[in-house]
């Protein structure tokens, strides 16, 4: 069933996004501001909030119909909804938690009773636990090198990665090679490869070895990345993550210009002006919060020192595929099942019991990442449908290939966010021009999770961006 035919079933709207082509600045139609903001995801939200409260004339200017950037949640019935973005918060998320408070929404805990489903070779087994019937050698190496790696970016000050003894060594061994040297066991390189590449959304051979162990530092470790019960994995959000972007844009409405994409940015004596051929604003500050690679939908005049625009052209956002099927109920529950399984070898690497508490349909979800995810985005929507819910039933049943509603989406084909979890620069990239990655740019500052300190990639990396380019502008003001 399509998703019309579904909310048409549920009684609710349809939403859509649609999509914008670039050109010069207008000046029919402008306005100023203290401070502009390009972004209207949890980073810019959250920093036009604080701006507001100290007084600050701020206007967003966000290039898609709707606010929350990444996070973006669907109701597909009176009480279900799906996250098609970003969707946990859990340990040491405590702004996420924080602002999910203040804004009366209460959070829910992942499901995780019953067995969890184990696929390697086209065998499935059930297990309970967070031991995996993988064999006990690749058990013990898998755990042991996965040991090794986190105690390996406790030696990184996530401050300033860059700093770390052997960082330009460490930016230019990609984590897949590091992984190869260390791991002896083949089924274990298997499954911190898949573990890694659930994180990164990138081959492991993409993204450098500095750069991995600085996003676990961020987070806490790698295994607390991976962890629902004392990690980022273990809370949801009631109505979905995007509530809390929603809850700040009834807050700061007037000031949001929604389907208004930037695409440039003039520095001049008086301030910065920016917009697109229809919308100008001049303002004295402007925080940018677009994901680094789709700045270069922005012409900057003057041009951007060369230090960002090496940071800009270097980044490549991952590639992730979310999907979910709707189910009448959670059949998989009956049977003792937790709805949550990882395969080594399949192209559909897990899933997840993402139903809702409050209401009856059973909703399974997929993550599906890197390499896997490009395999996927290039078949035709059925195909790619077709190929996952046929591994849906190989692990849960024949139910499974016959969900009341199915979606998926990646935003990779967004072209004003341009993929996920977040971005990673190419290799000796970010030992070199990683301290100008917060750096502003003349009256031009910069936010975002990708900037961030703690929790990079994740939502609370977002907030805390938003938190910190607000305090940087007010603190010139001082
Ligand atoms: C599938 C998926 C699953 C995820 N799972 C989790 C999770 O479980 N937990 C978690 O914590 N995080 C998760 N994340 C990551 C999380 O959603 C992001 O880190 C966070 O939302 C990023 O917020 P942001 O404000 O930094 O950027 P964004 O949300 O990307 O906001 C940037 C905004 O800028 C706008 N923009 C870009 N260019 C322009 C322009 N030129 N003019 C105007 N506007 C522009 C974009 O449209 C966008 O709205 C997930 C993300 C995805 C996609």
């Amino acid at each position: 069933m399509q998703r019309k035919e579904f909310i048409k079933l549920s009684g609710l709207g349809l939403l859509s996004l649609p999509f914008h082509s670039f050109g010069l600045i207008g000046s029919s139609n402008e306005a100023i501001a203290d401070v502009a903001i390009v972004g209207a995801g949890l980073s810019g939200l959250t920093a036009a909030r604080e701006l507001a409260k100290a007084g600050k004339k701020v206007i967003i200017l966000e290039a898609l119909d709707r606010v929350g950037g990444r996070t973006w949640s669907q109701p597909i019935s009176q009480d279900a909804f799906i996250d098609v973005g970003g969707q946990w918060i859990g340990t040491g998320h405590d702004s996420m938690y924080k602002l999910a408070a203040e804004a009366g929404i209460s959070t829910f805990p992942t499901y995780a009773s019953g067995m969890d489903l184990w696929q390697q070779k086209g065998k499935v087994k059930a297990y309970r636990g967070d031991t995996p019937p993988m064999g006990l050698f690749a058990l013990l190496s898998a755990n042991s090198n996965m040991n090794r790696f986190d105690r390996l970016a406790t030696s990184i000050d996530p401050t300033q990665p860059w700093g770390a003894e052997q960082a330009v060594f460490m930016d230019k061994l990609s984590l897949g090679e590091w992984i190869d040297q260390h791991v002896h066991n083949a089924k274990a390189r298997m499954l911190i490869k898949r573990v890694a590449e659930g994180e990164l959304c990138f081959s492991t051979y993409e993204v450098s070895l500095l750069q991995a162990l600085s996003s676990a530092r961020a987070t806490g470790s790698l295994k607390q990345a991976e962890s629902v019960t004392d990690g980022a994995l273990k809370d949801r959000l009631q109505g979905g993550a995007q509530a809390i972007s929603n809850y700040l844009y009834q807050q700061l409405k007037s000031s949001v210009k929604l389907n208004c994409p930037v695409t440039v940015v003039e520095q001049t004596q008086e301030g910065v002006k920016l917009g697109n051929p229809s919308f100008a604003i001049t303002a004295s500050k402007v925080i940018i919060t677009a994901p680094l690679p789709t700045v270069k939908n922005i012409q900057f005049t003057p041009a951007l020192p060369a230090e960002k625009r090496i940071l800009i052209d270097n980044m490549k956002m991952g590639t992730v595929l979310k999907c979910h099927a709707v189910y009448e109920e959670p059949f998989w529950r009956k049977e003792g099942l937790s709805g949550n399984s990882f395969s080594l070898d399949e192209v559909v690497e897990l899933t997840v019991d993402n139903s809702c508490p409050q209401s009856p349909f059973g909703i399974l979800a997929s993550l599906i990442h890197a390499d896997r995810a490009e395999y996927l985005l290039g078949l035709t929507p059925e195909d790619r449908k077709q190929k996952i819910l046929a591994a849906y039933a190989t692990r849960f049943g024949s139910r499974a290939r016959n969900p009341l509603y199915f979606h998926d989406y990646s935003f990779t084909t967004n072209a004003w966010i341009g993929g996920a979890y977040t971005g990673f620069f190419a290799a000796g990239i970010y030992s070199q021009f990683g301290p100008f990655l917060q750096k502003p740019t003349g009256n031009i500052h910069w936010a975002g999770t990708e900037t961030s300190v703690h929790y990079k990639g994740f939502m609370e990396g977002a907030v805390r961006s938003g938190y910190r380019v607000a305090e940087e502008i007010l603190m010139l003001d001082s």
